[in-house]
């Protein structure tokens, strides 16, 4: 069976358009980021909308596989630093921990209650969903587009796609989800931030952090072909073998080394307030994009 895309959310403020969008075909649930005009850019509306679309996907016994892919020319430009939609100071239904809001607290305090509910603890409990995941990319995946990529099972790229993590030029090693070592070794990991330059998508591939590289005009179709091949397999054969595969990524030191680099994190967010009075030391969409 085959559902029309359907809005998840509703549009966030300032824009018409629903930010994510959710339909199936077959037994693939497809999770659309919806905000072409800005790279789909991850504001709050969409973290939630995304985690409402995953637990319906988990939740729903005809859907085996669930795949995520962004509209428009690009999979994302990471966390939302400058669009009219972006939400920062909004109170969230809080459901990836139990820290208090982000809200009417300050400094440090404000930015690591946020940044452990919305960044750090919503990818890890995506990456816990007990169906695979596929992420679907096009364009740019960039910064906060890693984190959404990596907690997903598994990469297929498109041969315009291309990978980069800039933010170093803000003094931060790296995205809130620190996946880097894990995902394309230690060494070139720190090539990958030390440059903060494009990777294209054959490189990722040859570095082992993607599965397929295809044609742009085939992303989709192949992906969905991908996905419909995985569904055939039995729903609790493929969970339990993706809780073997991250329990071995954790045993690697993954979770360990996310909250070990998480503090780091937070001290290059801490250190910018207090040299430049920006937790991302004055650079805005803009300026990411003209580095980009
Ligand atoms: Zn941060």
């Amino acid at each position: 069976m085959t559902t029309q895309a359907e809005p998840v959310s509703p549009p966030a403020a300032a824009e018409e358009e629903p930010v994510v969008l959710y339909e199936t075909h077959g037994d693939t649930a497809v999770v659309t980021m919806n905000r072409p005009s800005y790279r789909n850019a991850q504001n709050g509306v969409m973290t939630y909308a995304l985690d409402d679309a995953f637990y319906r996907a988990a939740a729903d016994d005809d859907v085996k596989v669930v795949v995520l892919r962004g509209s428009g020319k690009h999979f994302s430009a990471g966390h939302d630093i400058g669009t009219p939609g972006r939400d920062l100071d909004v109170a969230y239904q809080r459901r990836a921990g139990l820290w208090w809001s982000h809200v009417d607290q300050v400094g440090a305090e404000s930015r690591f209650a946020r940044e452990q509910e919305v960044y750090l603890g919503m990818c890890r409990r995506w990456r816990e969903m007990p169906k695979p995941m596929i992420a679907a990319v096009q364009g740019a995946c960039i910064a906060g587009g890693l984190m959404l990529a990596w907690c997903c099972d598994l990469i297929v790229a498109s041969e315009d796609a291309f990978f980069s993590d800039p933010v170093v030029k803000m003094n931060i090693p790296g995205v809130e989800y620190f996946a880097h070592p894990w995902v394309m070794g230690a060494r070139f990991a720190k090539e990958f931030l030390f440059l903060g330059e494009r990777v294209p998508a054959r490189r990722a591939y040859e570095l082992g952090m993607i599965n397929h590289v295809v044609a742009t005009d085939e992303l989709e179709s192949f992906t969905l072909d991908l996905a419909a091949r995985i569904g055939t397999m039995p729903r609790l054969g493929l969970a339990l073998t993706k809780k073997a595969v991250n329990q071995a990524e954790d045993l690697m030191g993954l979770h360990a080394g996310m909250d070990a680099s998480f503090a780091l994190h937070h001290l290059a967010h801490a250190h910018n307030v207090e040299t430049s009075g920006d937790s991302v030391n004055g650079l805005d969409a803009k300026s990411m994009r003209a580095a980009n």
